[in-house]
């Protein structure tokens, strides 16, 4: 990664859109290969600048290295910057995210010191990319740490688009204030984008508000087929499985190279390492309060322990790789002193694990291998913007559990992929969703297959890639405020 002082250029590569023939339904194929034949002209001589805070960890990271990839192979001209932040910065933007999301996070303001702190910090990097940008260029900034820039890009002459990544089905004045906080700062942005339409903002102009879902590379690290020898044996190279077996802990590599596993994960605690036949539940998230990891090992601790021989992983990233994430190392704590305060026959059966992060790559490869090893996934959040993991569950075939909460509930159909839990603070409903699946293995692969469909119908890449251009190819050809037509959204149901 090139580092200077101000902005990081985040390597892109270049992933062919073909790759998606086959894959698709004749009519999806259709419509993407039509929004790909129009980029050509349209798009040439610009530059579609992506800005956000982090280069790994979270799911907005993961989405961009690899939609920048197709844009790139589709003829666009995609870039990706990371704008710096302090730790103090980081602090009020978490905060931000927190609200956003209706939770009071840090419990600290979000006052005019905290706007002069935000104001200050993103300044310089509003600056830098300005000298970069070329009339005509297309900016998507991506949610609250580099909102700043949407105002500066736009008085540049850039076409932007404010993509909001996070939000609630019902705004309370924490979500109002954040809000606040942020609206001067995007108001200017020539199209706003939500991934659910409850999410739009109070005060924006609804006419320039367009929906979008995120969405999964099929084929990269994370998501890429792999072999139950695979499986096996990456978990056994991340030191996360009893047998020493190390034949091929590999997978292909966004480049086409092969890449092995070779960074062991840590085990927490004095959690052992994975049963080899006992059946398994997997959360997979970032250290972080509103994915309620304490939730998802008490719950199994008391609910599922006791009435089962399945065992828990609650996974996460190495919490010294994930640079906007402030509060990763005290929700692990937490996490882990909750695990040694259970009897010692119960914490064997709960495997507190983080992950390298060195290799982002590698990092995937070994979700990838572990979510493949799960018999059920859950995703017990107390609130989501849409939650990735669910999506990449499903694609791998498992059934999913997750709480009634944001995206997750366009994406699990209850009863048919998986189960969703009407109140996300009810440990024993969850414990007997869980239960439930676990006592009908048939009917949990079942959910899973049905799942696969569901993501390959719609939340693969394509659908993601076309939206955006034919959302930035509207707003290149309007010019004119509030005249474009929206594109199509897709029919999630
Ligand atoms: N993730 C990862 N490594 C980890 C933990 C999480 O790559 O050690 C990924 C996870 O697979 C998913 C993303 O981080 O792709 C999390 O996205 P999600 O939408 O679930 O939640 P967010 O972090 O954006 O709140």
């Amino acid at each position: 990664m090139d580092a200077t002082p101000g902005l990081t250029h985040v390597p892109i590569g270049v992933l062919s859109p073909e790759r998606f023939s086959g894959v698709l339904d004749p009519l999806q194929e259709e419509r993407f290969r039509a929004a790909v034949e129009r980029v050509g002209k349209a798009f040439e001589g610009r530059i579609v600048w992506n800005v956000n805070s982090t280069a790994q960890g979270g799911g907005v990271a993961e989405m961009l290295r690899s939609l920048l990839a197709y844009a790139r192979g589709a003829g666009v001209d995609a870039r990706w910057v990371v704008i710096p932040g302090t730790p103090d910065f980081f602090a009020i933007t978490k905060r931000i995210h927190n609200h956003l999301h209706g939770f009071p996070g840090d419990g600290g303001p979000l006052g005019a010191a905290e706007r002069e702190a935000y104001r200050g910090v993103t300044e310089p990097s509003a600056r830098e990319l300005t000298e970069l940008l070329r009339p005509g260029d297309v900016v998507i900034v991506h949610d609250p740490q580099p909102a700043a820039l949407c105002r500066t890009a736009k008085e540049a002459g850039a076409v932007v688009i404010w993509r909001c990544h996070v939000g609630l089905d019902r705004p309370n004045d924490l979500a109002r204030g954040a809000w606040d906080f942020l609206r001067p700062h995007v108001l200017p942005a020539d199209a706003y984008v939500f991934s659910r339409r409850a999410y739009a903002w109070e005060g924006l102009d609804g006419g320039r508000v367009t929906v979008v879902p995120p969405s999964i590379d099929a084929f990269s690290s994370k998501n890429q087929q792999l072999s139950e020898e695979q499986v096996s044996s990456i978990l056994a190279a991340a030191g996360l499985s009893p047998n020493g077996e190390t034949a091929s802990p590999t997978f292909a590599r966004e480049d086409g190279s092969t890449g092995t596993v070779v960074r062991p994960a840590t085990l927490h605690g004095d959690s052992g390492t994975l049963p080899n036949d006992a059946p398994l539940v997997v959360q997979v998230s970032r250290w972080d309060r509103l994915k309620d990891p304490l939730g998802v090992l008490l719950g199994f601790a008391t609910h599922v322990a006791p009435r089962s021989d399945a065992h828990l992983a609650v996974v996460g990233p190495s919490v010294e790789g994930v640079a906007d994430d402030p509060e990763g190392a005290d929700v692990l704590r937490e996490t882990e002193a909750a695990l040694e305060g259970l009897p010692a026959g119960v914490r064997a059966r709960i495997h507190l694990v983080s992950l390298p992060m060195e290799d982002g790559e590698e990092n995937a490869a070994i979700v990838n291998a572990i979510q493949r090893r799960a018999d059920i996934v859950v995703q017990k959040s107390l609130a989501e913007g849409f939650g990735l993991t669910v999506t990449e569950a499903m694609w791998k075939g498992r059934p999913v559990i997750g709480t009634r909460i944001g995206g997750i509930q366009d994406q699990i159909v209850p009863g048919l992929t998986g189960l969703l839990l009407d109140d996300p603070l009810d440990l024993r409903a969850y414990g007997e969703a869980v239960l439930t699946l676990l006592a009908d293995p048939a009917r949990a692969r079942e959910m899973g297959r049905e799942g696969q469909r569901r993501i390959r119908d719609q939340f693969l890449g394509p659908r993601h890639l076309t939206q955006y251009l034919e959302l930035i190819s509207a707003l290149m050809g309007s010019g004119e405020e509030g005249t474009r037509d929206s594109p199509a959204e897709p029919a999630i149901g």
